[in-house]
């Protein structure tokens, strides 16, 4: 959007917030991206039984100039690393990471040097789903988190500011050792 920016600050931004907050949260389309075994669950998710088209989400994109919001299901490599950040920055803002599993949220069960020990070194995470693998209903219950967020998100250069801050914080932290 750009006419937030032209806005000013107070009562009508902040009704503009809400509505946009209200219509970004149902029209969110993820992106289709999986890394592992967690990423069966997340297509077993799209399926009828589980039905994410409830929330207008059935239309996965294959390019990710056409997503906003990436579901990181799996272990990180570190060769995918920069393979990831790349998709991360090809999508349109406003955008929002789901952290699916333990693996991608921490390395899981991966301490070794080949696995990112948290894919929040790589992109600044909204949402982090614990499991190995977490369950469909799981990732339905994190994607309804998300919409609250997203309806409480701040629009234009506060959005921005927030990621900035978030991306600062996460790369500030070391990754995990192997204690012995
Ligand atoms: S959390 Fe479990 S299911 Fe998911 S990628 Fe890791 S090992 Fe596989």
């Amino acid at each position: 959007m750009g006419l937030e920016e032209k806005l000013p600050s107070g009562v009508l931004l902040t009704s503009v917030e809400k509505l946009a907050g209200w219509a970004r949260a149902r029209s969110v389309w993820p992106a289709t991206f999986g890394l592992a075994c967690c990423a069966i669950e997340l297509f077993q998710t799209g399926s009828p039984k589980h039905d994410l088209a409830r929330f207008g989400m059935e239309i996965a994109r294959n390019t990710p100039r056409q997503a906003d919001l990436m579901i990181v299901a799996g272990r990180v490599s570190q060769k995918m690393a920069p393979v990831l950040r790349q998709i991360y920055d090809q999508m349109p803002g406003p955008k929002w990471v789901i952290s699916m599993g333990a693996c991608a949220s921490s390395g899981g069960m991966f301490n070794n040097y080949a696995i990112v020990q948290g894919v929040d070194h790589i992109v600044p995470v909204d949402i982090y789903l614990p499991g190995c693998p977490p369950r469909p209903e799981m990732l339905l219950d994190s994607v309804l988190k998300l919409h609250d967020k997203i309806m409480n998100t701040k629009l234009g250069k506060d959005r921005e500011r927030q990621i900035a801050d978030l991306e600062q914080a996460k790369l500030g932290i070391g990754p995990l050792r192997m204690t012995v």
